[in-house]
């Protein structure tokens, strides 16, 4: 297995044993067996058929802003789209940007925004990558990924290329057809607006100060633990339940924001899970409402 990784990717691209709480935002998780970087659809698509020929189970991260990876670790290949699979290709005159899945989110929006190109500015302050971005439909302050997503480009299930419009691809709240599947998001093409670049940039400097002052952005986290049930604000059902500043272990409900889970004091990923299933236990049992967590939970919990 490795001497193949190898001869696909190089030995600099692959990291074995390989701390995963270097790669998510909540600090925490044990160790990737594998940890891979390709830079080209064609390493990906490779690296994907040894691990299915091979029997290898595969997760693919981008920048591992909502995710969860067991204190265990991970017993297969991590498969990093990041900054080695970054880049932006613009077309002008049309207002369309073809952005590699692993660019950052927040980057994008600030060059789109610097150029006139708008829409994008909502998502200058979400810590992801394109990729991820998609993948969960990512969104705030009245924006969404599908409200400027023309196509997306993405290995599927059967090992194909394939590239489909966005109203094939079933984004809904912090949803679509390539969460918790096999299907792995390539390149995505945006349909822009044409905008003042000023306002764009003053538009994204006051998102990022609201986030600065509501959010408790000086710890670790992975932005909202929970979604939105329907009907109530996460945040408010778990300040009513009385869990504000509530800790398992090094894991504390945020005294900031009650939807933000924190990594306060050298969390493990079992202290945040053990917190959760509290949470939801304890909202249940006061409200009868099932708060679904937001979090994506990697390996064995
Ligand atoms: C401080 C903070 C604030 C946040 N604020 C917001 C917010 O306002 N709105 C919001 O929606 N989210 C927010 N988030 C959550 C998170 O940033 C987003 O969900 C983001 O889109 C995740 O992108 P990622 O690249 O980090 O994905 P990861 O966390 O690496 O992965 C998330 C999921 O997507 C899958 N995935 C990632 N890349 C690919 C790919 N290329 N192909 C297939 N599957 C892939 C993974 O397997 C995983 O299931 C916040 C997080 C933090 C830490």
């Amino acid at each position: 297995m490795l001497k193949r990784l190898e001869e696909i990717l190089g030995k600099e691209n692959i990291n074995l044993e390989e701390p995963m709480a270097k790669h998510t935002t909540f600090r925490t998780g044990g160790l990737a067996k594998y940890f891979v970087s390709p830079s080209t659809i064609e390493e990906v698509c490779q690296v994907v058929a040894l691990c299915t020929k091979e029997k290898s189970p595969y997760y693919v991260i981008g920048n591992g802003s909502n995710l969860l990876v067991s204190d265990k670790g991970y017993e297969g290949v991590i498969i990093h789209l990041g900054n080695r699979f970054a880049g932006i290709k613009l077309d002008e005159e049309n207002h369309m940007a073809t952005v590699l899945a692993g660019t950052s989110l927040s980057f994008t929006s600030k060059q789109l925004s610097k150029l006139g190109l708008g829409n994008m500015a909502f998502a200058a302050g979400i810590p992801g990558n394109i990729g991820g971005a998609v993948v969960m439909n990512a969104g705030a302050y009245g924006g969404e990924m599908v409200q400027v997503i023309k196509e997306v480009t993405y290995l599927d299930e059967d090992g194909q290329v394939v590239t489909k419009p966005v109203s094939e691809l079933k984004l809904g709240y912090r949803t679509s057809i390539f969460k918790q599947s096999k299907r792995i998001v390539l390149e995505v093409k945006l349909q822009l607006t044409p905008m003042n670049a000023g306002e764009l940039l003053n538009e994204i400097e006051k998102l990022n100060a609201s986030r600065r002052e509501k959010q408790p952005l000086e710890y670790p986290s992975a932005g909202s633990t929970f979604k939105r049930p329907e009907g109530y604000f996460a945040g408010k059902l778990i300040q009513d339940s009385g869990l504000r500043g509530y800790q398992v272990g090094g894991a504390m409900v945020s005294e900031k924001h009650c939807g933000f889970v924190i990594n306060k004091n050298h969390a493990t990923s079992s202290d945040i899970y053990q917190l959760i299933q509290d949470v939801q236990r304890i909202v249940y049992e006061k409200f009868g409402v099932h708060m679904e967590p937001e979090v994506q939970l990697v390996g064995e919990f």
